[in-house]
């Protein structure tokens, strides 16, 4: 993309001087000029009563792909800590980059938070971009746009990957958009095609009945949403240091559209963080009615673990959609996954099948549940479950006699 202002046709009414978030444009001889800083965000686009000012889209085909260089990881910062789905992607960054002999960079947005860009140094990053403004303190769609895509813009990576978080997939869409760039959400794998330095980018298409390879072949960056617990976290390597780039903003919180009145965190209780779970014990349909994941809850509790469910139990309203394990759910790769009374649509599994050991309880010997779990256990869960609650208790000395 690049921007024209026609002086011409400007009349020098300054109305883009004061929309543009970065002070990137300048009154020269009674006429704007657009400076370097520039990151092409388009407000003074909008704000030109008299169309003086103009983003021209590059046609796809006709990107300079030599230009861009370098994988990028949006960072996602939680509670002031780096997120375990950023960690994760610089791990894989990592091989691409080196695949591709390019540097790994990490791009940080938030207010003091360069104490980060330490532990983005030891999990693989050579470079952060370091972004800290106080309307950065908490996400929001529009700054977080904006920044993004001009650092974008000016750096030109190649490859720019984020968490499929809700962060991650609202920002991710929003930059892609405006920087006129393909997107593959949800990507299950990556891998990189050296001769054409196209990024590989693999999901689960049709309803999860196949997985379909996707390349970007024109424009860069190539960008990928990854789940959360699908890329493995490199070992960290104490003392490793990233060179950090600190980068300035002009950012102002009436341009931010939103205000952050008070963040709340949901009260999802101490046993539903799944996707932290080693342990993770799951419902379907096969229970029967909502009252009985009680059932599953206390052998979740028993192991110290947390209750996962399938979406049919979901969508009939028996447990909250924060629990729900799969494709439209959530990724799980616990130790030890537990699936009572759960079919094993493909859907399901989807979401929890690089679970290090698969015990499945069905009552159906045919159920598809079986072919992927580790051990499998024909029955009732109904008998099952509660024998299992017993011995664990007691093996344990949980049991109190009773
Ligand atoms: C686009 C799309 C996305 C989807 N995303 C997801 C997703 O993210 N997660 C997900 O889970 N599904 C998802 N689904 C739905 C998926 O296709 C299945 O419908 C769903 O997983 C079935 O849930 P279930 O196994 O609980 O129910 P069922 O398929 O009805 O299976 C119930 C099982 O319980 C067993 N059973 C019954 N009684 C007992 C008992 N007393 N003891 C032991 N076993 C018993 C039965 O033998 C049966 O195998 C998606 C579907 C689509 C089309």
């Amino acid at each position: 993309m690049s921007i024209s202002l026609d002086r011409n046709t400007c009349t020098g009414c300054k109305l883009c001087l004061t929309s543009c978030p970065y002070g990137a444009i300048v009154m020269v001889e009674g006429k704007a000029q657009i400076t370097e800083d520039c990151v092409l965000c388009g407000a003074c686009v909008a704000s030109c009563p008299v169309s003086a000012i103009v983003i021209e889209v590059i046609p796809k085909e006709h990107v300079d792909r030599s230009q861009y260089h370098g994988v990028w990881v949006v960072g996602e910062v939680q509670d002031g800590h780096l997120a375990g789905v950023s960690l994760e992607l610089l791990g894989k960054g990592r091989e691409l980059a080196d695949t591709l002999e390019v540097p790994l960079s990490l791009v940080l947005l938030g207010e003091s938070v360069e104490g980060l860009a330490t532990i983005a140094g030891e999990y693989g990053a050579d470079r952060v971009y370091l972004v800290q403004h106080p309307v950065l303190a908490h996400y929001r769609t529009a700054p977080f746009t904006d920044v993004i895509c001009g650092v974008v813009n000016r750096y030109k990576p190649e490859i720019v990957l984020f968490g499929a978080t809700a962060m991650g997939r609202d920002l991710a869409s929003r930059i892609a958009a405006r920087i006129q760039a393909g997107l593959t959400a949800d990507c299950t794998g990556l891998d990189i095609d050296p001769a054409e330095r196209l990024l590989l980018q693999t999901r689960p298409a049709f309803g999860g009945n196949v997985m379909a390879t996707i390349v970007c072949r024109h424009a860069r960056p190539q960008m990928s949403t990854v789940r959360p617990k699908v890329m493995t976290k490199a070992e960290p390597q104490p003392g490793r240091t990233a060179e950090i780039i600190p980068v300035s903003v002009d950012l102002e919180e009436r341009r931010a559209l939103t205000k952050i009145l008070e963040v709340i965190r949901e009260e999802t209780g101490a046993h539903v963080n799944l996707a932290e779970a080693d342990i993770i014990v799951s419902g379907g349909r096969g229970l029967g009615k909502p009252e009985n994941f009680a059932l599953l809850q206390e052998l979740a509790d028993a192991l110290g673990g947390a209750v996962g469910a399938s979406r049919a139990t979901v969508d009939a309203g028996w447990i909250p959609a924060y629990h729900q394990v799969g494709q439209t759910g959530k990724t799980v790769h616990p130790k030890l996954y537990l699936a009572c009374g759960i079919s094993g649509a493909v859907q399901h599994l989807a979401g929890m099948s690089s679970s290090d050991c698969i015990v499945a309880i069905n009552k159906d010997p045919h159920a598809p549940i079986f072919d992927l779990a580790h051990f499998g256990i024909v029955g009732d869960l109904f008998e099952v479950v509660p024998a299992l609650i017993k011995t664990i208790k007691q093996a344990s000395g949980q049991d109190d006699g009773e």
